[in-house]
């Protein structure tokens, strides 16, 4: 039987004769390159840090100068051989909370962009004004609250700055985010993993909750963040990476300057644990067993200045009407107590003297649920 060349076929065509044939051939060749190009692993660029396949890159992202003084960034960007997902991993929000700080520190020389699929991008401290100047809470300059301002404004104080070169530059790249803070210079704080869960996004808020478990640890915090006004709440770093679509949760550890090698690992186990569940390396992901939710978290503020004095431990649980801690004013005269609002878990307490009013010098939550996976 005869076979049948499309080119002799109708011998008389001249696109098929000509144009068919080239086209054809233009078309398979664009087809490999592009093909090529989805095999080739990527570079992944953050500002002006360019990490090519297989590479660890550290350098420092600039802000600029503006109404105030500029300031730098220091980031990491590791850029696995696979491809995978994009993993943000921010630490020194408040520049006084060490433990993120030193984990990240481990974990750049840990992980391996040989045995990586995907890439991690690293801040080690987002607000290196407030680390150097050992200044919590807010940035020495303007006064702000980093986790208050974003997305941020490329127009504003040397905070919203900040906030906006970390949102467009890697939050608006990232696939997944975990924002890494602790108890600053004043505070313990118990490790906990806190994510939202109500978000308007049901995939978003799966993959967050996932993100969360994956985590691990005994303690997690759903939060529907339902009674934060929506101006308060979207100026949260992890809550700003979910209303662009990124899962995203927020981890605590450590806290009261301390930079204790069980805090470290608590972080570092659990980041590593997520990049197992992610399956960005290799490894079995261990689950928590028991697993407890805190809920209607109470914060206790202080209504007087003066000197703080705690009268239990961060961790501990206690009944209502338990006392928490007391102030005395500067002559050591007893001047007001604080009592547990609620039979619970303390989350956080003050752990040095000075108090000032409006400050929240406890933080206790109820026990939600505890159960075996
Ligand atoms: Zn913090």
């Amino acid at each position: 039987m005869e076979s049948i060349n499309v080119f002799s076929y109708y011998p008389k065509c001249k696109f098929c004769q000509f144009v068919f044939p080239r086209t054809l051939f233009v078309l398979i060749l664009v087809m490999s390159q592009f093909m090529i190009m989805a095999q080739k692993p990527k570079s992944i660029t953050v500002g002006n840090i360019v990490a090519e396949a297989g590479t660890k890159v550290s350098g420092i992202l600039q802000v600029p100068k503006g109404v105030d003084q500029g300031t730098i960034i220091p980031v990491t960007v590791i850029n696995g051989i696979k491809p995978g997902p994009v993993l943000a991993l921010i630490a020194g929000i408040h520049g006084t909370e060490y433990v993120p700080i030193i984990t990240l520190q481990r974990m750049l020389k840990e992980i391996d962009p040989n045995e990586l699929a995907g890439s991690i991008i690293m801040v080690h401290i987002a607000n290196i004004t407030s680390f150097n100047e050992r200044r919590i809470y807010y940035n020495p300059v303007d006064g702000k609250n980093l986790n208050r301002v974003f997305p941020g404004n490329r127009i504003g104080t040397i905070t919203e700055r900040i906030a906006e070169i970390i949102t467009k530059v890697i939050i608006d790249q990232s696939i997944y985010l975990i924002d890494l803070h602790g108890g600053e210079l004043n505070e313990n704080i118990l490790n906990f993993c806190s994510f939202e869960y109500n978000c308007t996004d049901n995939l978003v808020c799966e993959k967050t909750k996932f993100l969360a478990h994956s985590f691990g640890d005994y303690y997690f915090l759903p939060e529907s963040f339902k009674t934060v006004p929506d101006s308060v709440k979207y100026t949260y770093c992890h809550l700003t990476a979910i209303r662009r679509g990124i899962p995203a949760i927020f981890v605590e550890s450590g806290g009261s300057g301390n930079t204790d090698i069980s805090s470290i690992l608590y972080m570092e186990q659990g980041i590593t644990n997520v990049l197992r569940a992610l399956k960005m390396i290799k490894g079995e992901v261990k689950e928590s067993n028991p697993v407890v939710y805190l809920s209607n978290e109470n914060m206790i503020e202080s209504n007087v200045d003066g000197l703080f004095f705690s009268r239990i431990v961060c961790g501990q649980t206690v009944a209502k009407g338990s006392l928490l801690g007391y102030v005395t004013d500067y002559f050591g005269n007893h001047i007001t107590d604080f009592y547990s609002p609620l039979t619970g878990i303390v989350e956080m307490s003050y752990s040095t003297p000075v108090v000032n009013k409006g400050e929240d010098v406890f933080w206790v939550a109820e026990i939600k649920d505890i159960f075996k996976q």
